[in-house]
C-alpha cells in the first residue's frame, strides 16, 4: 500500500493538485512567509503550552505529549500531532493553527487523520479532538465522528489512486486559495 500522511488529507481537501506535485511530479517549492512564520513559532508554542492550564480544553487532570509520531502500516498511513492529550475520560488530539479563523473542512479531516492512528494504537475510540487557534488563544472543540474518518479513508483510497495514474486533478475552484500558493508557478493552465 502507498504510504500517506495525515498532513496530505488536509492539502487533498484543500488542493488536491498540491498532493498530486509533491507525489507524482516531485517540484521545487517556493517556501512562503506562512512556512518561515511556522518554524520559528514551534518552539515558542511548546513553552506557552506547559504553562496552559488543561481548563482551557474543558479537560480536568490529564496528560500532555508533545509531537507524538504515529504510524499504522495497516492504514498505510502516518504523522507527527502536535500534542496529545490523555485523560481518565479519554484520548483527545490537538492541532495547532496559526490563524484566528474557524477551522475549515480540510483541517478536520487532519484531525480525523489523527484520531485513526491513535485508536488503532490505543484500541480505544477517538471522538473528541480540538484545533488550537494560537493568534486567538482559543481551544476550538471538534467532534469527530464516524462519517468524518470514513471521509478521510475515501480521501486516502482517492489519493493513491490518483498516484498510481499520475493524473493532474482538476485545480481547486477557490481561486484565492492560489495565491500563497507554494505550486503556484506550476499551475499554469489556471491563469
Ligand atoms: S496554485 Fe492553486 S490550483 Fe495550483 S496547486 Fe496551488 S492552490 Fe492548487
Amino acid at each position: 500500500m502507498i504510504s500517506l500522511r495525515v498532513n496530505d488529507l488536509k492539502q487533498a481537501a484543500y488542493c488536491p493538485r498540491i498532493v498530486f506535485y509533491q507525489y507524482v511530479m516531485p517540484v521545487e517549492k517556493k517556501p512562503t512567509y506562512k512556512m518561515e512564520r511556522g518554524k520559528l513559532e514551534e518552539a515558542r508554542l511548546d513553552q506557552l503550552e506547559q504553562r496552559r492550564k488543561l481548563r482551557k480544553y474543558g479537560l480536568g487532570e490529564g496528560r500532555r505529549s508533545f509531537h507524538v509520531w504515529l504510524s499504522s502500516e495497516r492504514l498505510g498511513l502516518s504523522g507527527k500531532l502536535d500534542l496529545l492529550i490523555e485523560t481518565p475520560e479519554g484520548l483527545f488530539p490537538v492541532d495547532f493553527k496559526w490563524t484566528a479563523q474557524e477551522p475549515y473542512l480540510n483541517h478536520l479531516f487532519q484531525l480525523a487523520g489523527y484520531a485513526l492512528l491513535l485508536e488503532e494504537r490505543h484500541a480505544r475510540p477517538v471522538s473528541t479532538g480540538f484545533i488550537y487557534l494560537i493568534p486567538k488563544e482559543d481551544a476550538v472543540v471538534i467532534e469527530i465522528t464516524e462519517g468524518l474518518k470514513t471521509e478521510c479513508l475515501r480521501i486516502l483510497d482517492e489519493i493513491r489512486g490518483m498516484i498510481v495514474r499520475e493524473q493532474l486533478p482538476e485545480a481547486t475552484s477557490f481561486r484565492n486559495r492560489c495565491v500563497d500558493c507554494e505550486y503556484r508557478n506550476y499551475c499554469r493552465d489556471i491563469f
